[in-house]
């Protein structure tokens, strides 16, 4: 079964949150654990949990590209858009190439990439 593109686009959009979520939670621990009790590990591992954040952070945005045409999905269309959140106007369409995004991932023979 052939995933659709909205479905590809988040979850390359979720796995750049679950890299980016729990090293900031991980960071904050560690800045109020420095504050009771100054360590040069908590501060190595809270710069490390701050460059794993950091990369979170990028893949949540630049991570979702269209499978069709390579465009940035992932930075130019909302997360919540993308969910179908209610209230707001669902994203239906590839904003560079117009695929539609519940449109399977892999091209069919024929159709335009
Ligand atoms: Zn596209």
């Amino acid at each position: 079964m052939s995933r659709t593109i909205r479905q590809h686009v988040l979850r390359r959009k979720h796995y750049g949150l679950c890299l980016m979520l729990p090293l900031v939670a991980a960071g904050l621990a560690l800045g109020i654990a420095q504050e009771d009790a100054p360590s040069r590990l908590y501060e190595v591992l809270g710069w490390i949990a701050l460059a794993g954040a950091i990369t979170g952070f990028v893949a949540f945005h630049y991570a979702g590209r269209c499978p069709r045409c390579t465009g940035n999905l992932g930075g130019h269309t909302h997360y919540w858009r993308l969910r179908g959140w209610p209230g707001l106007a669902p994203a239906k369409f590839c904003p560079f190439c117009g695929v539609s995004l519940d449109a399977p991932c892999q091209a069919s023979e024929g159709e335009p990439r």
